[in-house]
């Protein structure tokens, strides 16, 4: 097997590992930086990204709201400590990234525009129309490729992390064009991999968001942290779950049931103020959560519209107006049109609940350090945790500049500070170890399960047990049934035994890191018996800080589900309260 050598592999090239790789190369011009991609870098999912990216801007606005509003925003769940360095640091990484070309939108005035988000109660979200990620992704990788110490290997895939004298020191990636494993041996590794909503069926979530880094550091010891934290965005298309960016509401899209009543009166967030008025009470400008909660509600009374599609609320936008919605919602108006036939300038666009974001990921502590020495996360890998229970939209692409920028300085400093002599026999043999899996499932024969197959059934299992709202019998049952899963996967057979660009194996490797994470999300869910953020059960209503004011930990075990640990939330100023959405937003 060939080895590759370098001072710091990176594992993604989205936003996160963008940025990380762009930090390294100008902290330090000698460190050798490998950027490993299973896809082209532009086609990581935070180019789909829309709505845009939050950072105090304004002089009505102050570093102080945007904490409030995030850690309120994540029912206390964030750490603290995390959310100041990120809202301290969001502005520095806006302006960076408009000094390295990023076509921010403009106020007429030509300062920086911003626009109301879910759950922030100042206008702070910077935005590029609704194409935000695209021009953010367009910029980091422009930007990087100005660093010949940057090695990009694109359409490489990453099987596992290599560890050795307790410290990870590069992984195993295949080659997909040609089939062939290589090791990336490396001082350190960052892993930016995102996240992991393909384990549900209906989400906006690209093909290519697997779980696939979380569930590599999961089985090299580090924990998954606050994994039952799944973030249903409340509009997605009914059809293809493809996302209407909650832009829509921050630009004055509202949402009505079957009787046209805006609902979200009737559910804690604001009374209703007349459709159009630039100031809105906070209404559809609520959390993620809490409007997705609501939906579920509406639904049960009857009062949402049936569709071919299931159930929908109305989104309206039509007051706002062709030229409105050309000039910020162009991709909505674009997606509505083609994907469901709908123009939001003449009609309302029926949308529904979509899983969008995970909270929890790979266990970081606020420098993108894992417990593991020489592995480093960030970005919707990653949990900081910034997010908490409920993250609200436009801080993940802050969180993937801020903490993407804080992994490599941290990777730099650890490779600084010095790292002992590799045993290169030991790594060759950890290395081929991991082939040796590979071709073990490559070559089996006589196999009874099929991937597709296994994955249907994940997949109905998390949509039926681990949604919106959750009880701890379905979670018994999911937790039963990918058990069953995880030792069926032994028996699935690959039909493509060809080298070349080879799905079949990939599908494989990536419904195998799926499973690993649905177990994690449903057993840490099993067990934290309280409702908080976007963790609601049905038999445990209430928060319950006197028990969970913590992050859960689960820990990989190779045979039987996993093991559940609890660690303090980090708590500096701001003790649990009440979140309330029914004032004004400005
Ligand atoms: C439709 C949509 C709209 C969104 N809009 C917003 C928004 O407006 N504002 C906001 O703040 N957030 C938004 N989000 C969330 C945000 O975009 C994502 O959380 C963020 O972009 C994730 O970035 P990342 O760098 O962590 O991962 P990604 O951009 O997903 O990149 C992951 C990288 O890891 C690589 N990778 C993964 N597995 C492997 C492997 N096994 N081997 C090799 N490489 C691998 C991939 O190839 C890719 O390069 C949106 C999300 C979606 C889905």
């Amino acid at each position: 097997m060939e080895t590759i050598r370098t001072d710091v592999a990176i594992l993604g090239a989205g936003g996160a590992g963008l940025r990380a790789a762009i930090a390294l190369a100008e902290a330090n011009p000698g460190l050798r930086i490998a950027l490993i991609s299973k896809v082209y870098p532009m086609r990581s999912h935070t180019c789909a990204a829309e709505g845009g990216a939050a950072g105090v801007i304004k002089s009505d606005d102050s570093l102080e709201h945007h904490f409030n509003d995030t850690v309120g925003g994540g029912d206390w769940l964030c750490d603290q400590d995390a959310v100041d360095y990120l809202v301290q640091e969001a502005p520095k990484e806006l302006i960076q990234l408009e000094h390295w070309g990023c076509p921010w939108s403009r106020e007429l005035d030509g300062s920086v525009a911003v626009r109301p988000f879910g759950g922030m109660k100042k206008q702070r979200t910077w935005f590029a129309a609704d194409k935000s990620g695209f021009h953010i992704l367009h910029t980091l990788f422009q930007t990087s490729l100005q660093f010949p110490s940057i090695q990009r290997y694109d359409e490489y895939y990453a099987t596992d992390l290599i560890v050795d004298d307790g410290r990870c020191q590069g992984f195993t990636a295949i080659e997909m064009r040609s089939g062939q494993m290589k090791f990336f041996q490396a001082g350190a590794v960052i892993v930016a991999s995102g996240g992991a909503g393909r384990m549900f069926p209906f989400t906006t979530n690209g093909a290519i968001k697997t779980g696939d880094g979380m569930a590599l550091a999961y089985r090299a010891g580090v924990p998954l942290k606050d994994m039952e934290f799944v973030q249903y965005h409340p509009t997605g298309l009914p059809n293809t779950g493809t996302l209407l960016t909650e832009a829509c509401r921050g630009e004055g899209g509202i949402l009505l049931n079957k009787s046209g009543r805006r609902f979200l009166q009737d559910y804690g967030m604001g009374p209703e103020t007349p459709v159009g008025k630039p100031v809105l009470k906070t209404m559809e400008l609520g959390p993620r959560d809490r409007v997705s909660q609501a939906f579920w509600h509406e639904q049960k009374k009857g009062n949402m519209v049936s569709t071919r599609w299931g159930d929908c609320m109305l989104l309206d936008m039509r007051h706002l107006g062709e030229k409105k919605i050309n000039e910020r919602l162009p991709l909505v108006r674009d997606m509505a049109v083609s994907y469901l036939g709908v123009d939001p300038v003449t009609d309302p666009v029926p949308v529904r609940p979509v899983v969008h974001y995970m909270m929890g990921g790979i266990d970081t502590d606020i420098s993108a350090a894992t417990p593991l020495p020489g592995l480093f996360a960030a970005g919707e890998c990653a949990c900081v945790s910034i997010n908490g229970a409920n993250r609200l939209g436009s801080n993940s692409l802050t969180e993937l500049l801020v903490f993407g920028r804080r992994a490599a300085l941290s990777a730099a400093a650890y490779l600084g500070a010095g790292v002992g002599a590799a045993n290169d026999a030991a790594l060759a043999a950890r290395a081929t170890e991991a082939q040796a899996r590979l071709r073990e499932l490559f070559e089996r024969t006589g196999g009874t399960e099929t991937i597709a197959g296994l994955r249907k059934e994940m997949m109905a299992t998390m949509e039926e047990h681990a949604g919106i709202y959750r009880s701890g019998e379905g979670l018994k049952q999911a937790c039963a049934t990918l058990a069953d899963l995880r030792r069926r996967y032994a028996a699935i057979e690959l039909h493509d035994k060809t080298n070349v660009y080879n799905t079949d194996l990939l599908q494989a490797l990536e419904l195998g890191a799926m499973l690993d994470c649905a177990e994690a999300v449903t057993v840490s869910a099993l067990a934290r018996t309280e409702s908080r953020g976007a963790h609601q059960r049905l038999d445990f209503t209430a928060r319950d800080d006197a028990k969970f004011l913590r992050h859960t930990l689960a820990l990989y075990r190779p045979e039987g589900a996993p093991a559940i640990d609890y660690r303090d939330v980090v708590i500096t100023r701001s003790p649990p309260g009440v979140r309330d959405y029914s004032g004004e937003q400005k």
